[in-house]
């Protein structure tokens, strides 16, 4: 079946697209324009596609409502193999933290900054939004039989997961190397 998905704009006027009542539904992202989600992983894994929503809500904010997933193949830190990691972001975000603030509001909501909402950024927010799903320690499921360490020796892979946890361990061990 042929992609009739629709390209994501990558600008947006926060204002004209509520007034519109715009939406996008599985809107294809275009990869090429996600620089640092490339270089946070070995390679994005087919489409990125998202449901983006805009509105106005009872306090007046503005809210751009967002849906994205992605495959990212990263590096398992157990047994050192690539695996498929699955990202599904969700958010609703608010330029207008002066409002909130006013209002007494703020911990109701997520902030972007904004300096003109007639021309955001979407991408940059989709960007942050999934690297930040990325997880820190990536490994595959623990009962994944891809996993080459699965059900041999888990206690390794956890030995090395604290050590590098602690940049100072990491730094004793590489003097130990040196000393050798
Ligand atoms: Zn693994």
């Amino acid at each position: 079946m042929p992609t009739t998905n629709v390209l994501l704009p990558h600008d947006i006027d926060l204002d004209k697209c509520i007034a519109l009542n715009s939406s996008y539904t599985q809107a294809r992202v275009d990869l090429a324009e996600l620089p640092r989600l490339q270089e946070s992983c070995v390679r994005i894994e087919g489409e990125v596609l998202a449901d983006i929503s805009f509105e106005n809500d009872l306090n007046s904010m503005r809210l751009i409502h967002g849906h994205v997933v992605a495959d990212v193949v990263l590096i398992c830190q157990r047994c050192g193999n690539e695996y498929v990691e699955h990202l599904d972001l969700n958010f609703s975000l608010t330029p207008d933290l002066e409002r909130a603030k006013a209002y007494n509001l703020e911990s109701k909501y997520d902030f972007f900054d904004a300096a003109d909402a007639s021309k955001i950024d979407l991408y940059n927010l989709i960007e942050d939004g999934l690297i930040l799903e990325i997880p820190t320690y990536p490994k595959h499921d623990e009962d994944s039989p891809e996993c080459e360490l699965a059900g041999s020796d888990w206690s390794y892979g956890e030995i090395e997961k604290s050590e590098s946890d602690n940049p100072f361990a990491a730094l004793a061990a590489l003097k130990g190397q040196l000393k050798e």
